[in-house]
C-alpha cells in the first residue's frame, strides 16, 4: 500500500508520524527539566527541544524522500548521527488510503518542497503553557501550501486519564482528519493573535475588527486549531514575524476545510516554493470555514496595510 499510493499522501501520512515522535522528544526533554535555552533573536528563543524535533523530522523525512527540499526553522541540514530511535519510517495507514484527486495524483519530488516548525509557540513551552506548543509539518506543491500535519504534545495535558496527544492534518482538495470542523461563534466576534509579539500596529488591526473578545495565544499552530474547532471566527496578526513554516501546515489544513489564510496587504495566500521569503512580510489573516475573509480584509486599516508593504521594515 505504501509505495503504490500518490506521492502527496506518502509524505503527509509519513509526516503524520514523524510529527507524533517529534512530540515524544519535546515531552522528554521537558520532564528532564533541562530546555536548554538559546536566544536567537529578540523576542526569538530556541530550545533543546526545538533543536532535537528538527533533527528527528529532517532525518526521517529526508532519507525517505530525498529529492524534496525540506525547509525547517532551525536549518536545512542535519549535521551528526541521528539515534536510530529518532528515525520515523512509518506511516498513517488512514492518510494513504485516500482518494486523491487527478491534479495532485502524480506530483513529483522536486515540485514539493516541505516547511517544517518542529516546535512552534516555544516562549509559551518555556513558560509552561504547554498547549499552545504544537509541531508543524506543511507540504507545498508548487507555490502552494497543500498538505499540512498539527500535532499538539500537550493535547489534554490537564484533564487526568486522557490519551496525552493529538495529531491533525490535512489535504486541500483532497481530506482531512484527526479533529472535527467546529462552527465559529455565531453571535459574537472572537479574534485570536499574538501573545508574546503585541505591538501597537498589532493592536490597531485588532481593534479595526471591533471584537467581543480577543484570545491572546501563542504559536501559529494553535491559533489555526482555534479556528479549525469553531473557538475562534479569526486570526489578525499584522506583522511581519510569522515565516513560511509557521503558516505552510496550518494553512493547507484550513484551506481543506473550507477556511482561508492570507496576508493583509493584497489578501492573497502566501506562496511556498524554495526561493521564497521566509517572513510573512504581509502580516497574518486567518478567517474560520463559513467566514466572510473579504470582510476582515476591508477591515484592515490603510496605515497597517502601508507599514506591511515596506520590505523589510516590521
Ligand atoms: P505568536 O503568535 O506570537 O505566538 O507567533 C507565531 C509564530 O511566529 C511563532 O513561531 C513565533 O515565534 C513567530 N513570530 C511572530 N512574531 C515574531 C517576531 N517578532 N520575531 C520572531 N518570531 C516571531
Ligand atoms: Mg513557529
Ligand atoms: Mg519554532
Amino acid at each position: 500500500m505504501a509505495s503504490s499510493a500518490p506521492l502527496i499522501l506518502r509524505v503527509v501520512a509519513t509526516s503524520v508520524n514523524v510529527a507524533n515522535r517529534a512530540g515524544e522528544i519535546i515531552r522528554d526533554i521537558m520532564s528532564k527539566g533541562d530546555l536548554g535555552i538559546v536566544e536567537k533573536g529578540k523576542n526569538d528563543l530556541q530550545t533543546e527541544a526545538d533543536r532535537s524535533a528538527q533533527r528527528s523530522i529532517i532525518a526521517s523525512l529526508s532519507s525517505q524522500f530525498p529529492g524534496i527540499r525540506i525547509i525547517g526553522e532551525e536549518g536545512e541540514s542535519v549535521s551528526g548521527d541521528v539515534p536510530s530511535d529518532w528515525k520515523v519510517t512509518d506511516s498513517e495507514p488512514s492518510v494513504l488510503g485516500l482518494s486523491c484527486p487527478d491534479n495532485l495524483k502524480s506530483i513529483k519530488e522536486e515540485e514539493m518542497v516541505i516547511w517544517v516548525d518542529p516546535l512552534d509557540g516555544t516562549s509559551e513551552y518555556t513558560q509552561g503553557l504547554l498547549d499552545h506548543v504544537t509541531v508543524l509539518i506543511g507540504v507545498a506543491v508548487g507555490n502552494k501550501a497543500v498538505g499540512g500535519v498539527i500535532h499538539q504534545p500537550y493535547y489534554n495535558y490537564l484533564k487526568e486519564g486522557a490519551p496525552l496527544g493529538r495529531t491533525i492534518w490535512g489535504i486541500d482538495g483532497c481530506g482531512f482528519g484527526g479533529f472535527t470542523v467546529g462552527s465559529a461563534p455565531k453571535d459574537q466576534r472572537v479574534i485570536c493573535t499574538t501573545r508574546s509579539h503585541l505591538d501597537a500596529t498589532v493592536q490597531s488591526a485588532l481593534d479595526a475588527m471591533t471584537p467581543d473578545e480577543i484570545l491572546r495565544v501563542g504559536g501559529a499552530g494553535h491559533k489555526v486549531l482555534l479556528l479549525l474547532e469553531g473557538k475562534a471566527n479569526a486570526y489578525v496578526f499584522a506583522s511581519g514575524g510569522c515565516k513560511k513554516w509557521d503558516t505552510c501546515a496550518p494553512e493547507a489544513i484550513l484551506h481543506a476545510v473550507g477556511g482561508r489564510l492570507t496576508d493583509m496587504v493584497k489578501g492573497e495566500p502566501y506562496q511556498y516554493h524554495a526561493e521564497v521569503e521566509h517572513r510573512n512580510s504581509g502580516g497574518v489573516l486567518g478567517t474560520a470555514p463559513g467566514e466572510d475573509h473579504s470582510w476582515y480584509f476591508s477591515r484592515i486599516p490603510e496605515s497597517v496595510r502601508q507599514l506591511l508593504s515596506k520590505p523589510s521594515s516590521r
